[in-house]
């Protein structure tokens, strides 16, 4: 159902090159400086990569690796021009792959699919999206939980007409008692899977994480639903910013992976190195654009090559 399509690398590939741009171009001139690499050429390396919005742990995982690695040439002449550039992509790649990239739909009853992030991260779009690649297999039904917002009720609704998916609202003011309810609904109308829209407002709001962790509790608790995937939407543009987002928000609920969007619009997206390996959370999709096909499942290997500008 996720499959990637075609013209994915391709468009990636377009997608970032402002990151792409912006990251080798500083690290090429690194190389550049001279073959041999020594610790002057590492402290610049380790310098773009934060500037480009890797963390300092996940810088400092690269540059011990890559220092490793040095020790163990023998000969300049097994340095062949690119050489490093590859390896730096493979170590990109390795912090970012793992067996838990998918997402699954497997289980026995609904399958429920919650969806958090500070406002304006991309939530409702995503939501939008995603329910359209699902609808094409199983019956959908998108819940508006952010209910605070009339606004973003409203635009979920339109998506969710857009898309052809079941729409549930109320006027209850508690998000958890909405998404009792809903349950209810999907299991009258026998939905397989519902998304869950939740609200955002900045994530230091601790009445904000109390009504995520209730709206958690609410569904963990029901019969006959399982929580498949626990998803924190991140803005590409925002960089480290965002690592804090996932601190907080993971603080507080049972995170099962990030989506990270406007990747075709950032120069920042390094971040999703520390994502993956500071948080421990897989990178499950990625969004490209605005439009309804723009939602890709995120694939470490050409996701670092495009990191990198390479083929
Ligand atoms: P929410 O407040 O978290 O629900 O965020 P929205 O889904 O309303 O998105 C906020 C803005 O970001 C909207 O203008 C979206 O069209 C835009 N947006 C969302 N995802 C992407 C993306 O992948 N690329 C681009 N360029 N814009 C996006």
């Amino acid at each position: 159902m996720f499959e990637k399509t075609k013209a994915f690398f391709k468009n990636v590939k377009e997608k970032l090159s402002k990151t792409s741009d912006s990251l080798t171009s500083s690290i090429t001139e690194v190389f550049k400086v001279r073959v041999k690499v020594d610790e002057k050429v590492l402290e610049n390396l380790q310098e773009n990569l934060i500037l480009s919005d890797v963390s300092y742990s996940s810088s400092e995982k690269i540059i011990s690796n890559f220092r490793n690695t040095i020790k163990n040439i023998e000969s300049e002449q097994e340095v062949t021009e690119g050489f490093y550039l590859s390896f730096l992509q493979k170590e990109i790649q390795s912090m970012l792959a793992r067996d838990d990239l998918s997402i699954s739909l497997d289980a026995p009853d609904i399958a429920v699919i919650m969806i958090s992030g500070v406002n304006g991260s991309g939530k409702t779009t995503t939501i939008g999206k995603l329910a359209n690649i699902i609808s094409k297999e199983k019956k959908v039904m998108i819940v508006a939980a952010d209910t605070f917002r009339a606004a973003a009720i409203d635009q979920l609704e339109v998506w969710s007409k857009r898309v052809g998916v079941d729409f549930f609202y109320s006027d209850n003011k508690d998000p958890a008692s909405v998404v009792f309810s809903s349950i209810d609904k999907a299991k009258a109308i026998q939905s397989d899977v519902i998304i869950i829209d939740t609200a955002g407002r900045l994530g230091n709001n601790e009445d904000l994480m109390n009504e995520l962790s209730k709206i958690e509790k609410v569904i963990e608790k029901q019969n006959n639903v399982t929580l498949v995937d626990n998803l924190i939407v991140l803005d590409g543009t925002s960089g480290q910013n965002a690592l804090s987002q996932i601190d907080k928000f993971k603080s507080r609920i049972n995170l099962s992976g990030v989506v990270i969007t406007k990747l075709d619009s950032t120069s920042k997206a390094g971040f999703a190195i520390s994502a993956s390996y500071d948080y421990d959370l897989p990178i499950k999709l990625i969004g490209i654009g605005e439009g309804i096909n723009d939602l890709q499942p995120f694939d470490p290997e050409d996701f670092s090559k495009a990191l990198l500008g390479l083929d």
